[in-house]
């Protein structure tokens, strides 16, 4: 157990990410207070019955009221609604962070709701698995991953540590950086790969039926990492893509022209070319095996 950084977190949305940040807080850090903010009784049911904080509640004003961290963890567009409705409540000096995929919309949404004399420093925990709900987090979902904060120009720096040590205490490595360059990187890495694999599913699930039952029998040739990736939260990502169009828009359009160039090189039998694609990128999953993040 570690000094304590925070005396109450409120954590608006307690799903997967939300629920593992309160694990790791459960784990290390006894003596903070966790208060947790959900719409269904449901889930404020099964966060009693797991035990992961101390007081449950479905008003984000409540939640918030006396907390010195507030981390949103709702999918994005439950953004604007709980930040008008929390903005009033913050206490004076308290940290408001959030764990959203997407960085420039959130700043642009959630900024000008906060009040003055409270420190927002958005952040993105690079962690995530295609389950959803209290019961799905875990406190080692942030171990070895990155987490990437982009505070505003002129965000307090002792806020931003604060918060780069909650992380670190996670486990993760911390990153900073401008929110439009998060929102392209994460486009190629994160968005357009969700997209793809959307993607794939749904035309394999358009084909005819018995076509179809040998998609599921034979998915081992390469479907079935597709269906895991393609059965990821529908509302979160359909809120990626509607908050971060213009970066996936960009991607998808390399993408569409170096798709058309691999259609040419089959049809016109060019070996040569999609041997020496397929080499580069093999030693591309060498990287990230030797990075840890595989
Ligand atoms: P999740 O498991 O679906 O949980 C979402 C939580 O938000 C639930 O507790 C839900 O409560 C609550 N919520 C939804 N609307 C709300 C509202 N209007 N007021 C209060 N609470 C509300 O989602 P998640 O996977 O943890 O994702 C949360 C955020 O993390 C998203 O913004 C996502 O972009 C980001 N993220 C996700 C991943 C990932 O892999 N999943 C990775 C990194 C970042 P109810 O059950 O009551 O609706």
């Amino acid at each position: 157990m570690t000094e304590k950084l925070f005396d109450r977190v409120a954590l608006i949305g307690i799903g997967l990410i939300g629920s593992s940040l309160a694990r790791v807080l459960r784990r290390d850090s006894p003596e903070t207070a966790i208060v947790a903010c959900a719409r269904r009784a449901e889930t404020l049911a099964a966060v009693r019955r797991l035990e992961i904080a101390d007081e449950t509640t479905d008003d984000p004003a409540l939640a918030v009221a006396g907390a010195d961290l507030v981390v949103v963890a709702t999918p994005l567009s439950a953004y604007a609604e709980v930040g008008r409705r929390f903005a009033p409540a913050l206490s004076e000096g308290a940290i408001v962070t959030d764990v959203g995929s997407v960085k420039e919309a959130v700043i642009r949404e959630m900024g000008p709701l906060l009040p003055a004399g409270v420190h927002f420093v958005p952040g993105h925990p690079v962690a995530g698995t295609e389950h959803s709900g209290p019961e799905a987090g875990f406190a080692e979902l942030f171990h070895d991953r990155w987490c990437i904060l982009t505070p505003p120009p002129g965000t307090d720096s002792a806020a931003v540590e604060k918060l780069s040590e909650l992380w670190r205490r996670c486990g993760s490595q911390v990153e900073i950086m401008e929110p439009a360059h998060h929102d392209a990187v994460l486009a190629i890495t994160s968005h357009l790969p969700h997209l793809i694999a959307y993607t794939i599913v749904a035309t394999a699930t358009d084909l005819e039926g018995t076509t179809q039952k040998e998609v599921i029998k034979f998915s081992a040739g390469g479907f079935r990492d597709f269906t895991r990736i393609a059965a990821s939260d529908p509302v979160m990502w359909r809120d990626v893509f509607l908050n971060n169009r213009e970066a996936v828009l960009e991607m998808l359009g390399r993408f569409t022209e170096d798709l058309t160039a691999l259609q040419r090189a089959i049809r016109w039998g060019e070996g040569d070319k999609l041997e020496a694609l397929f080499t580069r990128t093999r030693a591309i999953r060498r990287g990230i095996i030797d990075a840890k993040q595989a």
